[in-house]
């Protein structure tokens, strides 16, 4: 890898390999951008194959941090770090008050949270070292239900594009995944009048949901192919490609999942079926705006206020993809590069 190439290619300002071989540690920093605020952005505690992969993992992760906070409309730009290893080893206090040292060194350039591989417990052990990390026990705690709301704000948006109301009384509502975003998600759909379809390879969660929203189940690919207005997907990344988008009846995609197009072409092909997408990392901010809350000392009914903006920047998002004729997923990367020059 030609990495000064790589961080001038991709924009990056800083990142920082870390090692403590006292205690086994083995991280990496990744700032991004602080264009618009300190770098904000979970640790990842993954066993890589290589360190190359370690290392272009943190890249993507904290650019697309700066995109997602861009958009979100926070005072955050957006970082990422890495600890290398086995995520499920007890031996957690001195690996991450290690990791907590590395991150205090940027001195607040940089906030860490959780994320795959890290709990609340972790992030304590963090925070025995430095104040810069958020997500903590007791603090702004489970993002879901504003992560979900705000889910809820982009299918509404979608549908005042597409329908010309965001009303959702009687529309069909398909949602893949019945976890905590899901079911937050289900509960305020039902609320809002629409019917909803739902499937979860975890069959107690799906029948949870059921029996809260009167919710009709079905098993695993058949949510592609059911009769529906929307599809949300809730469970896994990926989940858009050349396999299941061909099944889809419906005419609108937004959902909570990360990555939710396989490869950038798929979402070309969704615009070319006359689907629109509202963009994963667009439409799932309420989590981060949840950690940014905790940041900025906001109260919980703060956060939910400021993930119903979500509704407003998706339209701006499908605005800028119909005036320069673009697929909506690039539209919401130019959206999050106008603010960055904006900053400028
Ligand atoms: P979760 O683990 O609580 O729920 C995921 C659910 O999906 C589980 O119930 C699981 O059984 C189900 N599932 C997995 N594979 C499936 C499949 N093939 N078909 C149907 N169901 C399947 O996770 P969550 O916190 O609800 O997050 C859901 C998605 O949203 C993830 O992609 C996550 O990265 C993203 N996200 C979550 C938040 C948040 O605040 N929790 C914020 C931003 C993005």
């Amino acid at each position: 890898m030609k990495l000064f190439d790589t961080l001038a290619e991709m924009g990056h300002e800083e990142v920082v390999m870390c090692s403590d071989p006292s205690v086994g540690y083995k991280g990496i920093l990744a700032v991004h951008s602080t264009k618009l605020g300190p770098a904000l952005g979970g640790t990842r505690f993954w066993q890589y194959a290589t360190d190359e992969e370690a290392i272009t993992d943190a890249l993507r992760l904290s650019r697309g941090m700066t995109y997602k906070n861009a958009v979100a409309g926070l005072h955050l730009g957006g970082g990422k770090s890495i600890i290398m290893g086995d995520n499920k080893t007890k031996d957690r206090e001195k690996i991450f008050r290690a990791h907590g040292r590395f991150v205090e060194s940027l001195g607040g350039r940089y906030i860490t949270a959780e994320d795959v591989g890290t709990s609340t417990k972790d992030m304590d052990y963090v925070n025995m070292e430095t104040s810069h990390v958020a997500g903590l026990a007791g603090k702004s705690g489970d993002p879901s239900p504003v992560t979900a709301h705000g889910v809820f704000r982009a299918v509404q948006a979608s549908a005042k594009r597409k329908w010309g109301s965001d009303s959702l009384e009687g529309k069909t509502v398909a949602i893949q995944g019945c976890g905590s975003v899901g079911t937050h998600l289900a509960k305020e759909l039902h609320e809002a009048g629409a019917k909803l379809i739902i499937s979860d390879i975890d069959s107690a969660k799906a029948a949870r949901v059921k029996q809260l929203t009167g919710a009709a189940i079905v098993e695993g690919d058949a949510i592609f192919t059911a009769d529906a207005d929307i599809f949300s997907p809730c469970a896994l990344g990926g989940i858009l490609n050349e396999t299941t988008i061909p099944k889809l009846k419906v005419e609108i995609v937004a959902g909570g999942a990360n990555n939710q197009l396989l490869l950038e072409r798929d979402g070309d092909e969704l615009e070319k079926r006359g689907i629109l997408y509202a963009p994963d990392y667009v439409a799932n901010a309420g989590g981060v705006i949840n950690v940014y809350g905790e940041v900025a000392g906001w109260d919980a009914q703060r956060a939910l206020n400021k993930a119903d903006d979500i509704y407003d920047t998706v339209l701006k998002v499908f605005d800028i993809a119909e005036a320069k004729h673009i697929p909506t997923y690039e539209a919401a990367d130019r959206l999050a590069e106008q603010r960055l020059a904006e900053a400028k």
